[in-house]
């Protein structure tokens, strides 16, 4: 398999290449040349494997010859063995035809583990043997940076660099991250929020001179193709669960960076029958504009209870307009160049073809705080705000109540408390297997809001 740049002028790369390259040199996105098709009969065909099974067939053809198959397969094994559920993505039913996907099962109760759990092993795999050492370095609102931390604790030639605002994410999200132990994890607790994060990301990736030739970076955001790939594959999963392929079903995907719900695009391509592909966003709204008006310009970012999907621009969707202007990576250029530049359109035809592909809805925090306390009322099941949000957008959108609808939910509810107290509900409880999360011993730095700060952090832990 082949992979290629979304601004079309980047070098061809195979599996491990894109898996090490994080953003293209042309400032593009990697995606596969093309995608393997499979026919209803050879879906059918799935039925019955085990998650990690599954998980081996589909993913297979994108790594193609860059890792044996028996390698691969166990280090698949590997990656889901971890989870808590012998299903690893249980179905749990919310009302007539309504599913909820539960996504949290994995070692930090958020879906990136998923991704996040396979990547780590990948890399260690790949970088062992090339004889080669890298350091992973990550920005998180909080749920990023734990899976990454989780996927890469055993990993003997990586380092683990994340930032996160300092006192801005949840107790449970930073003990997640903090109580880890290991010599090659560091975290950094930046005098900042976000946004600063993401910037001092950016200007490390941009200039690693200051790590003199040392390490090269690696990024574990969804800009990385190994992430997407790894999150196909539930949907195959949650469709052959309530008889797919021979019945349609559909997915509402609460939506930050259009990682995941890409990933669904992407099952529909490979032949898996889709009906609707909703996209599930809180205020920030910048797809729910785009597909509803086209209207995709950047709007000032609000925060909310669903801080996961706090984005002012959802970097995979790039991925999803060089389809829809036909694999024209010129064309793709040229609108992303103007973007900064107040109002932007799709072109209409491509418009169009948007929204043939995708509905969507935009929740507020109100709305999402009623839906968490509406699915408890009814079901005694508590969702998490993310969730909620996907669960509300699917009732919304949904346009054919004879199709299975599936939610899914993409958290554990005790990650983001906020909101489930202010639905009125109960404070959720952590898991037995981390109960004692909060007597855990916790190791983090606080750095200042400066690039060479945090540099210097980064090449001091090297010495
Ligand atoms: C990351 C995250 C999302 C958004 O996923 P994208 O791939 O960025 O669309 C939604 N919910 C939770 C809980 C998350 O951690």
């Amino acid at each position: 398999m082949k992979y290629i740049s979304t601004r079309g002028q980047a070098p061809v790369l195979n599996f491990e290449e894109v898996l090490l390259a994080g953003l293209a040199s042309d400032g593009g996105l990697y995606v596969p040349e093309s995608l393997p098709h499979y026919s209803k009969a050879e879906i059918n065909e799935w039925q019955g494997l085990s998650y990690a099974d599954l998980a081996f067939r589909i993913i297979q053809p994108f790594v193609s010859d860059s890792i044996p198959a028996k390698d691969l397969k166990s280090i698949i094994d590997e990656s889901y063995a971890g989870f808590r559920h012998p299903a690893v993505a249980p179905l749990t039913q919310l009302d007539h035809n309504e599913w909820i996907l539960e996504l949290y099962h994995g070692p930090t109760l958020a879906f990136k583990d998923f991704a996040l759990q396979l990547l780590g092993r990948l890399l260690d795999y790949i970088l062992q043997r090339r004889h080669q050492h890298v350091s992973i370095l990550g920005a998180t609102s909080g749920d990023t940076g734990s899976a990454a931390i989780e996927g890469c604790r055993r990993c003997e030639n990586v380092d683990i660099y994340i930032l996160h605002p300092h006192n801005r994410v949840s107790d449970v999200q930073r003990k997640q991250m903090t109580t880890v132990n290991g010599e090659n994890i560091h975290n950094l607790a930046v005098e900042g929020n976000f946004d600063d994060c993401q910037s001092i990301v950016k200007a490390c990736f941009n200039d690693q001179s200051f790590l003199q030739g040392k390490h090269s970076l690696v990024a574990v955001n969804s800009i990385n193709w190994a992430r997407i790939m790894a999150q196909i594959v539930y949907y195959f999963y949650a469709a052959l669960a309530v008889g797919g392929p021979s019945k349609k079903v559909s997915f509402s995907v609460p939506t930050g960076n259009f990682g995941d719900i890409f990933a669904g695009y992407l099952a529909k391509q490979m032949g898996l029958p889709i009906e609707q592909l909703v996209i599930a966003t809180n205020k920030n709204d910048i797809l729910h504009r785009c597909i509803s008006n086209n209207d995709y310009s950047k709007k000032q970012l609000d925060h909310t209870l669903s801080p996961s999907m706090d984005i002012m621009v959802s970097s995979n969707f790039e991925r999803l307009l060089f389809d829809l202007y036909d694999r024209d990576g010129a064309a793709v250029s040229a609108l992303l160049d103007n973007f900064n530049e107040g109002a932007v359109s799709l072109d209409d035809r491509v418009w169009k073809r948007a929204r043939e592909n995708f509905d969507s809805s935009a929740v507020d925090d109100d709305q999402t705080c009623e839906t968490i306390a509406e699915i408890f009322e009814a079901t005694e099941l508590l969702i998490d705000p993310h969730t909620a949000i996907g669960v509300r957008a699917a009732r919304q959108c949904n346009r054919n109540r004879s199709i299975p609808m599936i939610t899914l939910s993409t958290a554990h509810p005790v990650k983001f408390p906020e909101a489930v107290l202010k639905a009125g509900c109960e404070q959720p409880t952590l898991p037995h297997h981390m109960a004692d999360l909060f007597e855990r011993e916790e190791r983090y730095k606080v750095v200042p809001n400066q690039v060479a700060e945090v540099q210097r952090a980064i090449t001091g832990s090297n010495d």
